[in-house]
């Protein structure tokens, strides 16, 4: 059987890798186990210099790296560049403050010493998703190498590149052999893996579908899991905001990579008195983007990155048109040449309860406006959702914008008055059905470990 790389922009195929079996699976985690032995008994800053190392590596090879993503779904060059300098910032990120995030904390009993000690727990499984290939896997694996684990990627399907390139990475970095793999398997595939008794526990960035399964096959095994899953994140937009600044936000954060971002806005929920001028000052902004060859520097906008994907998201949007909803831009697949995977920036406005876009998640570039009757409306239609990801107010009172953001929104992430982003030193992730446990920050490098009592008479 292979795995299959598929250029989004005209349908060709880019490789065929072969899928590793049970037998080579297997002797792979049993190496990454053996170089684990070693590798936990690593100090600090043997493992700081290796994650420095693979930090000016990225560097070096951003511009071979972005391309690659270009060609295997699709993100445009520029994009990718920044993509691929945010995971060297990571890589940085925990070098620098891993080992204070990490350091034993004296506890005072009856005891003469009594602390906690953060040990690492093993080979992880990291099950990833292709919209930011590097960004999701480093994002992990920094903290992750930093604690004195391992790790073992099973990347989506249609990014086999990006994930063999990872591990050049780390192998050209000087860590040692083994600690990080990559396993070309199948989805199917992932149950045998997390069953492997030298596998530890298992992060899932991906669909809430994919993040079920996956948590209760290490809910079986009793293996713990971090889950950072899909999200509707609301933005709301109160009477009092700065429309022109509030639709340029919202419109860019809802086209991030082409609108496949987890934490990219989905739902627009505007007060009515200001719903007409932020409408049309949002349409100008969406419409205004370029779509074209992911290749080409002036392009902000490539295909999606697969095909079928695409397929999806035009069916949902044609469901919800026919459910009552307005298509005010787009809502076509262009006449692009070949067998491509682009569409157009969309509008959907009234969108109401009901209409299977109101709970759904639009993972593309297809933005959905709901209308609410004042402040409070807003936060009730925000929360009306299966997810808890991210969310967004704008509004020129910064007391009333943190006070939402802090006591009324349900989310992992509320901001105020800017687009919801990821940051090495904030924790990330969700509640509800958008998943469980953090990455990033001092949060995210003490998911793996064991917090370990230690106790001396
Ligand atoms: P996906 O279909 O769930 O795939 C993600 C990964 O899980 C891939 O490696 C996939 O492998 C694997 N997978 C799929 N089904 C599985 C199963 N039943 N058991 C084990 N592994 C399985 O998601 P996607 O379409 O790539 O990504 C889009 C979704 O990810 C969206 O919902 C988005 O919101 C979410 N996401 C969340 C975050 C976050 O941080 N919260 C970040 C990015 C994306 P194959 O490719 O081989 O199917």
């Amino acid at each position: 059987m292979s795995i299959q790389s598929i250029n989004p922009v005209n349908g060709k195929i880019i490789k065929n890798y072969k899928e590793h079996t049970l037998k080579q699976i297997n002797k792979k985690i049993g190496a990454t186990h053996d170089a684990w032995l070693q590798w936990q008994t690593t100090s600090f800053s043997e493992r700081a210099s290796l994650l420095k190392s693979a930090s000016v590596l990225l560097i070096k090879r951003k511009e071979k790296l972005a391309a690659l993503m270009a060609i295997e779904m699709g993100k445009p060059i520029k994009d990718g560049i920044a993509e691929i300098e945010k995971c060297a910032s990571v890589c940085d990120y925990y070098a620098d403050n891993g080992e204070e995030f990490l350091k034993d904390e004296l506890i005072k009993t009856e005891a003469s010493k009594s602390y906690v000690s953060f040990r690492p727990l093993g080979p992880v499984l990291a099950v990833m998703p292709w919209n930011f290939p590097y960004w999701q896997l480093f994002r992990f694996l920094a903290p992750a190498l930093m604690a004195g684990n391992c790790g073992l990627l099973k990347h989506a399907s249609n990014v086999s590149g990006c994930a063999l390139s990872i591990e050049q990475i780390i192998r050209d970095a000087g860590f040692p052999e083994n600690i990080f793999q990559v396993l070309l398997i199948n989805s199917k595939v992932v149950k045998e893996v997390i069953a492997h008794p030298f596998i530890k526990a298992v992060t899932l960035t991906g669909s809430t579908e994919a993040g079920i399964q996956v948590a209760q096959q290490a809910a079986q095994l009793l293996k713990k899991s971090v889950l950072e899953l899909g999200g509707s994140d609301p933005y709301i937009v109160l009477e009092d905001a700065d429309l022109e600044q509030a639709a340029d936000i919202c419109a860019q954060s809802r086209l991030i990579n082409n609108g496949q971002s987890c934490i990219a806005a989905k739902r627009f929920i505007v007060v009515k008195g200001v719903e007409k001028e932020f409408v049309r000052l949002f349409k100008a902004k969406m419409e205004a983007r370029k779509t074209g060859d992911p290749f080409d520097e002036r392009t902000n906008l490539g295909p999606m990155s697969r095909l079928d994907l695409r397929d999806e998201l035009h069916l949902q949007v044609q469901e919800n048109i026919k459910a009552g909803a307005k298509c005010i831009l787009g809502g076509q697949i262009p006449n692009f040449k070949g067998r491509h995977a682009f569409y157009t920036p969309t509008i959907l406005t009234g969108i109401k309860k009901g209409m299977p876009a109101y709970q759904e998640e639009i993972f593309g570039p297809v933005a959905l406006v709901i209308s609410a009757m004042n402040t409070d409306d807003a936060i009730r239609i925000a929360n009306d959702t299966p997810f808890g990801l991210g969310a967004a107010v704008f509004t020129k009172d910064g007391s009333l914008g943190e006070q939402i953001a802090k006591t009324k929104l349900n989310a992992g992430s509320c901001f105020v008055n800017s687009f919801v982003k990821s940051d090495p030193r904030l924790p990330f992730g969700g509640i509800n059905q958008s998943g469980y446990g953090r990455e990033l920050g001092v949060f995210g490098i003490r998911e793996f470990v064991n917090i370990k009592t230690v106790y001396i008479k």
